[in-house]
């Protein structure tokens, strides 16, 4: 029995879609655990290319179970419409369900979402307006609703009649929006549930009754460490645990059962929205690597916004694999970097004048000033490079100084962003 849980050490985008992707034809399930369509997962292999938000990156392979675990923000339209996109881009109808347990977010939390973006406005946190974080708010609050509600009118009314009355208050009052009709809103609720109602299922028993099989489970990460709502960079994190200790809760496998843990560490950095990022580029400098970076520069999957672009932060990713409890790392996108005569690495952080290679608490990230250490480049493409003693003497050099940094053994370089562009070091 085994499950490898792919996550992220960094702010997301760094290639967890691709490594699982290229794992994911050697496993049974695969199960995103957490977070929703604000995700985007890019994806490229033999029907195209793909930018996956809800769907996890195993429905390319007829023979894996693809879940939505009860952690999951489960957004039907963008489900529906992800799936048909899929199907219409010739890809044969993969095997899918939602778990029952799982939480729906409501057309009114994207709203909610949309609205508070546009009141903080400059003080806004970049948010990709796909309901959440009101969501997530709902679920704790406890006023959210299971897929498997949806098909219950009465347990539905019930719950929204008593949340709307108090969502209502700030729509008129603060937002000066039209305010929640429970009833319209129960209806369309009921439509959408028969929609997904053959989707549904007691995921959590599949993948225990799959483990005691034998079965292979991939669990597979949304963003990355430092966006984990306890471990990051708080206020700026997601709305969802990270973290691949919360795979187990998210999927509803035992803790135990998590054996491998493949953190995905991009060869430099970049962020998405608002937040601290400490070894942040500016002006030309970031523009060439935001141009050179990704499989077609580096700019949102879901939202198409650039990147904010940055330099390897081995302070900030250290902390991040650790965090993760990887046993193992995939270093991607290292291709990206052959442009370059020579690469900085941000090793230190100065903070008040003084040295550091602990990642701080978040308030005292705006102080810290990154110091760099300048490696060498090697100046060539190595997206065709398959083995790790045919890469070029600096490309090796980077790659063994990040590992002896971090302490965790780089078993993946990837090298490309197509499924076989990736380097396996089989001693490792
Ligand atoms: P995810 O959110 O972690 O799945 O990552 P994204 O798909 O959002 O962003 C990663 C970007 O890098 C996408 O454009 C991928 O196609 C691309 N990509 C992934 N791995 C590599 C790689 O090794 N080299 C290059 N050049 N691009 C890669
Ligand atoms: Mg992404």
């Amino acid at each position: 029995m085994s499950v490898t849980a792919i996550v992220g050490s960094n702010w997301g985008d760094e290639g967890k879609g691709k490594v699982t992707d290229f794992l994911a034809g050697q496993a049974d399930f695969v199960v995103r655990f957490q977070g929703g369509k604000n995700a985007g997962h890019t994806i490229i292999n033999q029907y195209g290319k793909f930018a996956l938000h809800l769907i996890p990156s195993g429905v390319f392979f007829q023979d894996v179970i693809n879940i939505l675990g009860t952690g999951v923000a489960v957004d039907v339209n963008a489900f529906l419409s992800e799936l048909n996109e899929l199907l219409s881009r010739d890809v044969p109808q993969p095997r899918l369900f939602i778990s029952d347990r799982a939480q729906v977010v409501l057309p009114i939390h994207i709203l909610f979402d949309q609205y508070e973006e546009e009141r903080l406005a400059d003080q806004k946190f970049g948010s990709t307006k796909s309901g959440i974080a009101p969501f997530y708010a709902d679920k704790y609050m406890k006023i959210g609703i299971q897929t498997s509600d949806m098909l219950e009118k009465d347990v539905m009314y019930k719950r929204l009649k008593i949340s709307s009355s108090k969502k209502n208050i700030l729509l008129k009052h603060l937002y000066n929006k039209p305010e929640i009709n429970p009833e319209k809103l129960t209806e369309e609720l009921f439509e959408m549930g028969k929609k997904i109602e053959p989707f549904l299922a007691d995921t959590a028993s599949m993948l225990q009754k799959g483990l005691k099989q034998g079965k292979q489970i991939l669990l597979e990460g949304q963003l990355g460490a430092l966006r984990d709502p306890d471990h990051g960079i708080y206020p700026y994190p997601t709305s969802s645990s990270t973290l691949a200790g919360f795979g187990a809760v998210g999927a509803g496998v035992p803790p135990h059962s998590i054996t491998r843990i493949i953190s995905v560490t991009k060869a430099y950095s970049s962020c998405v929205g608002a937040g601290p990022f400490v070894s942040e580029i500016f002006g030309d400098e970031a523009e060439e690597l935001r141009k050179l970076g990704g499989d077609a520069g580096e700019y949102g999957a879901t939202t198409g916004r650039p990147r904010r672009m940055g330099w390897f932060d081995m302070v900030a990713t250290r902390y991040g694999a650790h965090i993760q409890g990887a046993t193992e790392l995939t270093l991607s996108l290292l291709d990206v970097l052959g442009y370059r005569d020579d690469i900085p690495i941000c090793i230190n952080y100065e903070i008040d004048g003084k040295k550091t290679d602990s990642f701080p608490v978040p308030h005292l990230l705006d102080k810290a000033k990154p110091v760099l250490k300048i490696l060498p480049g090697w100046k060539s493409d190595i997206s065709s490079i398959r083995t790790f003693n045919d890469l070029p003497k600096e490309a090796q050099e980077y790659v063994l100084f990040i590992e002896k940094e971090i302490e965790i053994p780089i078993k993946f370089i990837s090298v490309g962003p197509k499924r076989e562009d990736i380097i396996i070091r089989e001693d490792k």
